[in-house]
């Protein structure tokens, strides 16, 4: 497969082109570059891949623009998802990537009367999202009419199996229309769902995001469970201030943001200005190429990068790739790492969690199919105290994680704005967290005031 850098070499048009830039996306995932042009060519298509992979956006972008415009009213595009809050996510990724068009879209789940649900369908739609379950009662009720359908698509389907709406689906396909274009994805293929995509796709292709565990094999890796954002800038501090061991140092961050912010403080703070720079998608062409050069000659000792820019960076001796934060898109973990360890020189890959972050790094142990062993903090780090601010908001990602994997948790966290989100005033069991998230948008690091809580570090 060619590989592709840029979304504008999809035959999407500008409208998706610019809610793509809009998103902040900036090169396709792998799973994005395999799909993307087979389904615009109408192929069934059979996607093996996580959520973290970026497989969201593969099956939408391709299927808005085939849908377009607002058109009669019927839904002419359908995804069932398992559970309401992956419905919901479905359809909150379709109002942010279809934001330039006038599509209209609606999103169906149990757990709530039908009646807005019905309202909305009513007044014409082109792209229903729905749990199978409401769709069916509400097709009973001679309210959906689905003989426009001309894209299917079933996410999460092995996850579909599992909660047994087989029989759901199997109804489903017999009340609509047969020339249709299918996809399928699913994270995992156990034989219940091989025998579901025989029934449901018609010649599929098949694209996969292989999980690449042999570069993660190779390499060292160590994980930190810090509690906060600040003590992750100590403890970076300390770590590089060790220039025997930390000899020629990647930092990976998440945004540029935090990649500014960071390296802002280490030349000023921890490491000579001469020896450290930052990459990443504002800075143009040339101080980027001149960053690696002189990162390669080592002529500088640490680099600062987002994802994006460090793609494609080949550079043998990286001693040490420091995740910052864990990367939402989990290939980007094995790409991470994969810096380290080039060309049969022994590398580490050292990555500072906080335990909102967990949820990731257990998806992406999943991925690399091993468990990434854990360091305690270096006893002499000071370990900051986490703000309120910052615990509210890792309390508040807690809860969605949680959500996400079990439609029925209600949450702990008490947020008023959003009734759909409300926390029931019950225990759920979950004690509270001990430590704060920032959120990649974070503000200014400061460990300037490395205050004493030095031992009070969790586990
Ligand atoms: P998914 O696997 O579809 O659940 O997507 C995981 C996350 O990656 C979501 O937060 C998406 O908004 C984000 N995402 C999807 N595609 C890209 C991309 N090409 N670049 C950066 N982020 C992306």
């Amino acid at each position: 497969m060619a590989d592709i850098s840029s979304f504008e070499d999809f035959a999407l048009n500008r409208q998706l082109l610019n809610a793509v830039a809009d998103a902040g996306y900036e090169t396709p995932t792998a799973i994005q570059q395999q799909s993307i042009p087979l389904i615009l060519a109408g192929h069934d298509v059979l996607g093996i891949a996580q959520t973290g992979t970026g497989k969201t956006a593969a099956y939408l972008l391709p299927i808005l623009m085939k849908v377009k415009y607002a058109q009669g009213q019927h839904p002419r595009a359908l995804i069932l998802a398992p559970t309401r809050e992956l419905a919901m996510q479905i359809d909150e990724s379709i109002t942010a990537l279809a934001r330039h068009t006038d599509l209209r879209h609606a999103v169906v789940y149990g757990g709530l009367g039908p009646k807005t649900q019905i309202e909305r369908i009513q007044r014409g739609i082109d792209i229903l999202v729905a749990t199978p379950g409401r769709l069916l009662d509400i097709y009973r009720k001679g309210e959906l009419v689905l003989k426009e359908l001309k894209t299917l698509v079933l996410d999460e389907a092995d996850k579909m199996m599992d909660m047994g709406f087989m029989p759901q689906i199997r109804r489903m396909l017999e009340i609509i229309p047969r020339k249709r274009q299918n996809l399928l994805f699913s994270a995992t293929m156990p034989d219940r769902v091989i025998r579901l995509s025989e029934e449901f796709l018609e010649f599929p292709l098949r694209v996969e995001v292989a999980p690449q565990s042999s570069t993660a094999v190779m390499v060292n890796q160590v994980l930190y469970e810090v509690p906060n954002f600040k003590t992750k800038i100590n403890l970076l501090s300390m770590l590089l201030q060790d220039e025997a061991v930390f000899q020629r140092v990647i930092v990976f961050t998440r945004t540029r943001e935090i990649a500014n912010n960071i390296f802002k403080f280490l030349a000023r703070k921890v490491v000579s200005e001469e020896s450290i720079r930052v990459i990443h998608a504002n800075k143009g062409q040339n101080t980027r190429i001149n960053a690696m050069e002189a990162f390669k000659e080592g002529n500088v000792r640490v680099l600062v990068a987002t994802d994006v820019a460090a793609r494609g960076i080949d550079v043998s001796l990286v001693s040490h790739v420091v995740n910052f934060d864990v990367p939402l898109i989990y290939e980007d973990y094995v790409h991470r790492i994969g810096r380290t360890g080039r060309a049969n020189h022994t590398g580490e890959a050292v990555t500072f969690v906080t335990e909102a972050e967990a949820y990731h790094v257990e998806k992406i142990e999943k991925i690399i199919r091993m468990t990434i062993p854990r360091q305690p903090l270096p006893p002499e780090l000071p370990v900051e105290k986490t703000t309120f601010t910052e615990s509210q908001e890792m309390a508040r990602t807690i809860d969605e994680q949680r959500r996400k994997d079990d439609p029925t948790f209600q949450g702990a966290f008490h947020e008023k704005k959003n009734p759909l989100k409300q926390a029931k005033p019950t225990g759920n069991g979950r004690k509270p967290p001990p430590g704060g998230a920032r959120r990649p948008t974070g503000g200014k690091p400061d460990a300037r005031k490395t205050t004493g809580h030095a031992r009070s570090r969790k586990r």
